[in-house]
């Protein structure tokens, strides 16, 4: 049993036992699409392309290791769940996957909303130009100052997490003479994860009012009753790297309860309803996930089921999809500095980064898929861990993979599907300086964001 937090709660850890593995696939070579950005391929010498840019020249341009973003793919993802939820709902990107001021352009223009939750967050976004009507602003301790800027800038919404929040919100608003749209967060009992999810009456955890014992209908009722609020809606999120869409149903039900108990006792139908995020991709060819259109199209029958049933007009639904856009956008191209074989275990692949680039496989146990890029290699496969350069054991970036036998310092391996909460969730640990984002788009490359150096961390250490 694992022992790692996960966000949403212990439950979450994946489960496999010690040492499972699946079998190695036929030809390694092979870049399976589902794991890889979309204009991911092999040139005619193997090495891996990426928006036409071959990642031997990435290396040698931008150095290693790297995250390296399909801007065309980012796109394509964005446009597609702002396409399948059309006009009668809002996409809201969660900007904790990863945020910088290149994708808030690409949002805006693709016609998205933004997500954030801290003010570091919040100066991004409108410093990139997205109108602040598009912004919401999240968070379970909002600072009173994040608050006040939020107000004053206009945000669409500041989504309430907690009974002090609803009183502290209407208090700045009315102070600056505004009347803020809100929402209220509140936990419904399930927590869903990948293809399960378990339905309780109360849920354990930090994030939201909780449905349980009346206490979400009392702060609609608080929050019904302050001038410097405008209540728009409920909202609910219910876990992360979720295939399995009956989560949400047993969700929406329960928003919807509370919805009618607010019609009944208040005579006010509130207008939205926020599902969250959560939406599961692909980090290796065993996960399935489902489509914006399949996953819009569930959704919405799912609402309006629910409120044809406790006969209630049909809210404006939005979601949250962070990981499902930028997750599968970016992969991590490393040099290999050692191989180490075990005898009769596996080999240990040192790469140049680790933990600091990517902590989701020691804090979540999160699986990954990795390949050798700056070449194709008919080698036997062999059982290989890769792990990074910090002074830490549980430095692991990809748990059990397969790659050639052949394997030696200098090559490029690349993790695909780094690009949600890798960047996001870097450290500096053992001072280690942080990659660089690059974007690549039609035969181009650009830095996003730069390399940190050495530079940087003595401007923090103030001696
Ligand atoms: C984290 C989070 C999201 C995004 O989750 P993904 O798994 O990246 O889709 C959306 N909404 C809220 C409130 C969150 O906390």
């Amino acid at each position: 049993m694992s022992r790692s937090a996960h966000p949403a709660g212990p439950r979450h850890a994946d489960v496999l036992p010690e040492g499972h593995y699946s079998a190695p696939p036929a030809d390694l070579n092979t870049l399976d699409g589902k794991v890889w950005a979309q204009t991911v391929t092999r040139n005619a010498d193997g090495v891996l392309t990426v928006g036409g840019v071959d990642v031997v020249s990435l290396a040698e341009q931008h150095g290693t290791p790297a995250y390296i973003l399909d801007e065309a793919d980012f796109r394509g993802r964005a446009r597609a769940w702002r396409t399948a939820f059309g006009n009668d709902a809002d996409v809201f990107y969660a900007g904790k996957a990863f945020l910088s001021r290149a994708v808030v352009r690409w949002l805006h223009e693709e016609g998205l909303n933004l997500d954030v939750c801290s003010g570091g967050e919040l100066t991004t976004a409108l410093s990139a130009g997205m109108p602040a009507d598009r912004i919401a602003f999240h968070g379970n301790n909002k600072s009173t100052e994040e608050i006040r800027r939020a107000v004053e800038s206009g945000v669409g919404r500041i989504v309430l997490d907690s009974f002090q929040e609803i009183v502290r919100v209407a208090h700045i608003a009315q102070s600056l003479g505004k009347r803020q749209r809100v929402q209220i967060r509140i936990t419904v009992g399930v927590e869903a994860h990948t293809h399960e999810f378990i339905a309780t009456a109360h849920e354990d955890q930090k994030f939201g009012i909780p449905l349980a014992d009346g206490q979400a209908a009392e702060a609609v009722r608080r929050a019904l009753q302050l001038d410097g609020l405008e209540l728009i809606g409920i909202h609910s999120h219910i876990g992360s790297q979720i295939f399995d869409m009956s989560g949400f149903e047993v969700a929406a039900h329960r928003v919807v309860g509370l919805l009618k108990v607010i019609r009944d006792e208040h005579g006010v139908e509130l207008p939205e309803i926020d599902l969250g995020g959560g939406l599961g991709i692909a980090y290796t060819s065993d996960d399935d996930p489902r489509e914006p259109h399949e996953i819009a199209k569930a959704l919405t029958e799912i609402v309006t089921r629910e409120c044809e049933a406790a006969r209630l007009s049909t809210p404006r639904i939005s979601v949250e999809p962070g990981r499902a856009i930028v997750g599968p956008t970016a992969f991590t191209l490393y040099e290999v500095g050692t191989v180490k074989p075990l005898d009769g275990l596996r080999t240990y692949v040192s790469v140049d980064g680790g933990m600091s680039d990517n902590i989701r496989t020691a804090l979540y146990d999160a699986e990954y898929s990795v390949a050798l890029v700056s070449r194709a290699s008919d080698a036997e496969p062999m059982l290989a861990r890769v792990v990074g350069k910090h002074c830490e054991s549980g430095d692991i970036v990809v748990k059990d993979a397969f790659l050639p036998s052949d394997l030696a310092p200098g090559d490029l391996i690349a993790v695909p599907a780094t690009g949600a909460y890798c960047r996001s969730m870097a450290s500096n640990y053992n001072h280690v300086l942080r990659p660089p984002v690059v974007v690549v788009h039609e035969g181009e490359s650009r830095v996003v964001v730069r390399r940190e150096t050495e530079e940087d961390l003595l401007r923090l250490d103030v001696g």
